[in-house]
């Protein structure tokens, strides 16, 4: 991972350093791809964006990646073009994409919510949110994506998404900065042959991260959620893993969590075509820490003195500058831990 890490600047997208990109964006960009990419139109949102297809590679394992179903959630959709640049290269890792496309069939959809990232927000135009729509199938963009799904049977599946920057892994005053999951299929949370490769991958990527990230991976509660797309998927039979982008030191943007996507998405495409992730065992991931909330600050004051209705006290204060912001965020870097 930490070789694809050190190229990451090259393939960097130019005009996609914030979180808040467009879809006029994606579509100037996906309108310009170059072979080995094929690009179709799958339908439209609400707001009549278009909602793309984007193709490579001619192997028998198909892998399907969605981004940024939640709109405010721009990262991964900002990796996978860099991704597409890493592809439609010619370097010296003309080898590795080679052995990619030949071993694997991929299917992109960036920003399978458009109107959320007009908009810059969490729901479609409707205010539904896609990722409690894969029952229903009340919204087109979720739709799109169900009906993605069953035709093209995915051996696996990556859900990409942003988690917010205040999350620790586990107890630790560590910031979470990428969060995975393999999301159960049913209440019963049975651990199926596709989750289970699920988390061997996952197992494989946590181990190259703490290279990287020292304590800084966590991964969500597999608590079932029926109207999920995540659990859904799983129960189709597709390995479904679930990463999540969060916050490190020093990173409103996001461009730091994005070059550690890149490794994370490369790598994985790396372990699913050469099958590497098979011997792997799935007890540690048991052991990867919680998401927990309320773990980070932007500043924290101890035994602070306050007056309130003319009553002084004694107290530790929390403060965080919050996640819905434009440029001004000079403080954000320093996350404390309250350990
Ligand atoms: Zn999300």
């Amino acid at each position: 991972m930490n070789s694809f890490l050190k190229i990451h600047e090259r393939y960097r997208t130019e005009g996609m350093d914030t979180r808040h990109i467009r879809h006029e964006q994606v579509a100037a960009l996906v309108n310009k791809l170059p072979a080995p990419f094929s690009v179709t139109t799958l339908g439209q949102s609400v707001e009549n964006r278009a909602i793309y297809g984007i193709r490579a590679g001619s192997g028998a394992t198909r892998v399907l990646l969605w981004s940024q179903m939640h709109g405010d959630e721009s990262t991964a959709t900002r990796t996978l073009f860099d991704l597409f640049r890493f592809l439609s290269a010619s370097d010296e890792y003309d080898e590795t994409r080679r052995f990619l496309l030949a071993q694997l069939s991929l299917l992109f959809i960036p920003m399978l919510n458009p109107d959320g990232a007009e908009h810059f927000r969490r729901e479609n135009a409707w205010g539904i949110d896609i990722n409690r729509d894969a029952r229903q199938l009340a919204t087109p963009e979720g739709a799109i994506l169900h009906r993605q799904t069953i035709a093209f049977q995915p051996y696996f599946s990556f859900n990409l998404h942003d988690q917010e920057s205040y999350y620790s892994a586990g107890r630790s005053p560590v910031p979470a900065t990428i969060a995975f999951l393999a999301p159960p299929p049913d209440p019963q949370e049975s651990l199926t042959d596709n989750r289970r490769r699920a988390m061997q991958l996952i197992v494989s990527l946590h181990r190259e991260l703490q290279q990287v990230i020292p304590g800084g991976v966590a991964k969500w509660s597999d608590d079932y959620e029926p109207r999920a797309f995540g659990e859904w998927s799983q129960a189709q039979n597709s390995a479904t893993i679930l990463i999540e982008s969060g916050g490190y030191y020093n990173d409103p943007e996001r461009n730091f969590v994005r070059r550690l996507h890149f490794g994370v998405l490369l790598e994985a495409l790396r372990m699913i075509a050469s099958k590497s992730y098979v011997a792997e065992p799935v007890e540690p991931y048991f052991a990867i820490p919680y998401n927990r909330e309320n773990g980070l600050f932007d500043t924290l004051r101890r035994k602070q003195t306050l007056t309130a209705n003319g009553v002084s006290y004694t107290t530790d204060v929390g403060l965080r500058k919050g996640e819905t912001f434009f440029g001004d965020f000079e403080t954000c870097g320093e996350l404390k831990g309250e350990g």
